[in-house]
């Protein structure tokens, strides 16, 4: 069926068929798949009375709404699903364990630590792992691999459990973002001489949201002025109700510098564990789980930290973990130890594979190298393809310039290079969050892990973007490079600092305001015919200035009959000049040939507001 025309814009229609597009499509690939004209679909967005640029990705109800209006049926297939669709296709699931309930085993829980800046979350990690005996045993020499797992003893059983080594919910909710559900349990840990603090209640939120029950450490009991009990009853109002007042939740009394209280602390993990979740696991089949960590050492290639989720990771598996794939060469245990195999809720550092995987990467064991590396390519083709397309510089449209001047957006675009991915993750995250209102946008072109390139350099210069560097500096001649053609690098070691610094960058670039200004008016006296210049008004001017080039609009019985025009002639008898004032006779072009005796030439000019 063949519309008229939508809008003035000829475009053929649909038959309801189903038109699969990727989350955050433009334009551009909606005409590819529909073979028509990208113009054509931005003419009739303008005309649904959205301005969108045939390359700009837009969000999930623009399709929709497109879709609609052309007769087709869309479906916008997310990131993930899109990777499911890959894996299918391999005869690969990620995400059930095989098998039925009775091929379940019970598995240790996952725990991050989260609290307010300064209650001790990163002394209580480091106190944990220390009465590890297995670490004593080993001579305590614990490495920070992003997690950890320790034993203990609860009812006379041998007990694991496993800490996530990087505290506060900054990672752990980028994690979750990504959709890797690697936490089991929380243990908030609040100081008993501070208090709840924002942070505190932050957190909670975070762990609620995602489902997670929560144990609260009460740290620093060892201080003056610790009141454990206030903790609680604080605690009472965000729904944390301790046992002792009758409620579920426990609390458990530390001090981490002390090293007191940790057994009873990791005793309570084990007990509310066992009381709200139910963690199971199939260690018998092909291992999949999510890297927490990972970098690039000198030595011995890419290092990643995996959790392992269920199945047993074994040395000389193929694995595939987001767009890195390999060989696992060695496992090694957070002692820096070679382990053969890890099973479920085991962190282990993998080494062998090809690539730095990014924090929240999933991973799975395939059944051959040749597997391994088809996803990873798949994989990385697609993100290829869709950097490219952000990529892509922005289309002009002359029919709409106009109206995208008034509405077009104006973005920053950054590269977060840190030490670990976990923390480029988490400033990502971070970043994206930072809210400047609608006429900015922000957005992450690139990012890894190590030091600053020549190649980060270039993408930056290619696409003006800022480098934000955490913990890192640039290698070789990056900085050479950086410092001639002009591309910004910023450090930094603390994430606030830099989410503070790009918000108030974000503010500078606001698009400025503007507003007008009147410079002058002229009453048109007489209407000169001038060949190849048109009809030059006979003015005498009424107020103020008229300057030549000021923009001007034409009134004539208090209407206006004419905008954006442009003093494009000024002349006084025969002279061209480029003012004429107040009470003189001049004559002026406006480029516009409808003028008529009695009609005000109105000049003003549009002055930027400051920024409040
Ligand atoms: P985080 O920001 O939550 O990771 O806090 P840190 O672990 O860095 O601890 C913040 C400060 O509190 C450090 O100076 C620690 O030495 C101190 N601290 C942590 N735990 C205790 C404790 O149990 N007792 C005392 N007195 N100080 C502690």
């Amino acid at each position: 069926m063949q519309a008229p025309s939508i809008g003035g814009v000829q475009i053929p229609r649909g038959t309801g068929q189903v038109i699969r597009l990727s989350r955050g499509a433009s334009l551009s690939d909606f005409a590819d798949k529909i073979g028509v004209n990208p113009a054509s679909l931005v003419q009739v967005m303008f005309h649904l009375g959205e301005m969108v640029t045939a390359t700009q990705s837009v969000n999930d109800e623009t399709l929709q709404l497109l879709g609609a209006e052309l007769n087709y049926n869309i479906q916008v297939v997310s990131p993930e699903e899109e990777d499911r669709e890959l894996l299918e296709s391999f005869h690969l699931e990620f995400g059930e364990d095989e098998g039925s309930d009775d091929d379940l085993e019970a598995r240790p829980p996952v725990v991050t630590v989260m609290g307010h800046v300064d209650h001790g979350k990163t002394k209580l990690l480091d106190a944990i792992r220390h009465t590890n005996v297995v670490a004593k045993e080993a001579g305590g020499i614990t490495q920070h691999i992003g997690a950890y797992q320790v034993t203990t003893e609860v009812d006379g059983r041998e007990r694991k459990i496993t800490f996530i080594d990087t505290p506060g919910h900054e990672a752990f909710t980028a994690m979750r973002a990504r959709g890797a559900e690697t936490t089991d349990l929380v243990v908030l840990v609040v100081a008993a001489d501070d208090g709840v603090k924002p942070q505190t209640t932050e957190a909670l939120n975070h762990a609620q949201a995602a489902d997670v029950p929560v144990v609260v450490a009460v740290n620093k009991i060892d201080k003056e002025g610790a009141d454990p009990r206030r903790v609680r009853s604080q605690l009472t109002e965000y729904g944390l109700v301790a046992e002792e007042f009758g409620g579920t939740t426990l609390f458990v009394d530390v001090s981490a510098r002390e090293g007191y209280g940790i057994d009873d602390l990791l005793e309570a993990v084990v007990l509310t564990a066992d009381a709200e979740l139910d963690l199971r696991a199939n260690p018998q089949q092909d291992a999949q789980g999510v890297a927490i960590e990972a970098h690039l050492d000198r030595g011995r290639g890419p290092v990643a930290t995996v959790l392992v989720q269920r199945g047993t990771l074994h040395v000389g598996d193929s694995i595939v973990c987001g767009e890195a794939f390999g060989r696992v060469r060695a496992l090694l245990d957070e002692n820096g130890r070679p382990i053969e195999d890890a099973p479920p809720s085991r962190p282990a550092q993998v080494l062998g594979l090809t690539a730095v995987p990014d924090a929240g990467d999933s991973f799975l064991v395939v059944s051959d190298d040749r597997v391994a590396r088809q996803i990873a390519e798949r994989r990385e083709a697609r993100e290829r393809t869709a950097m490219f397309a952000q990529r892509r510089p922005r289309v002009t449209l002359e029919d709409l310039e106009s109206a995208l001047k008034r509405g077009e957006r104006q973005e920053l675009l950054l590269i977060i290079k840190g030490d670990v991915s976990g923390s480029v993750e988490a400033l990502e995250d971070a970043l994206l969050k930072i809210d400047v209102g609608e006429d900015v946008v922000l957005r992450v072109i690139g990012r890894g892990v190590g030091a600053i390139t020549q190649d980060d350099v270039n993408l930056a210069i290619a696409s003006s973007a800022v480098i934000v560097g955490f913990n890192v500096r640039p290698a070789g001649r990056a900085g050479e490079l950086a410092q001639r053609e002009g591309v910004d690098i910023r450090y930094y070691t603390v994430i606030y600092q830099a989410i503070e610094e790009v918000e108030a960058a974000l503010k500078g670039m606001l698009k400025p305001e503007f507003e007008e200004a009147q410079l002058g008016t002229a009453e048109v006296r007489e209407v000169f015919r001038v060949p190849r210049v048109g009809n030059v008004a006979g003015s005498i001017v009424r107020s103020g200035t008229i300057n030549r080039a000021s923009k001007a609009r034409l009134v004539r019985d208090g209407v206006v009959v004419a905008e954006s025009l442009t003093v494009e002639s000024l002349r006084r008898f025969k002279d061209d000049v480029t003012e004429v004032r107040d009470g003189y006779e001049c004559g002026v072009g406006v480029g516009y040939n409808d003028i008529k005796v009695g009609d005000v030439i109105e000049t003003y000019e549009m002055r930027e507001k400051p920024r409040s």
